[in-house]
């Protein structure tokens, strides 16, 4: 088993890595991205869930497509109005993040790949 190592300033392979097996393979650019728009936030993100292997994405999403198994997506545990809409801000500014989507306990930012867009859960 990898042991725990800093993939950026804010972010660990711990808290990134597939639940199934811990591989690991974030998008290097996606986390410069995230850690950029964390910094811009000023206060934690708690990852819900980030890279996930292609089976066992397959077992919690329908979407084969995610993007969470290529390591451009992250869940971001949300539910503070205030903090929620920094979040969606910073994000949105950075014209990185194109695929967003809003549930009532989370926010999933993803690199997306067609057309930008803001779904909800
Ligand atoms: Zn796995």
């Amino acid at each position: 088993m990898p042991s725990n190592t800093k993939i950026t300033k804010n972010f660990t392979t711990n808290e990134m890595k597939c639940p199934c097996c811990d591989e690991c393979e974030m998008d290097e650019q996606f986390m410069a991205n995230l850690q950029r728009i964390r910094e811009q936030c000023g206060f934690g993100f708690k990852i819900n869930s980030a890279y996930r292997c292609a089976e066992y994405n397959a077992k919690v999403s329908s979407n084969t497509k995610g993007q969470h198994a290529t390591g451009q997506a992250v869940d971001v545990s949300m539910k503070d109005r205030y903090k929620r809409y920094e979040l969606l801000m910073k994000a949105i500014f950075s014209e990185y993040f194109k695929d967003i989507a809003i549930s009532k306990t989370f926010i999933h930012l993803g690199r997306g790949n067609v057309k930008n867009g803001v779904g909800v859960y």
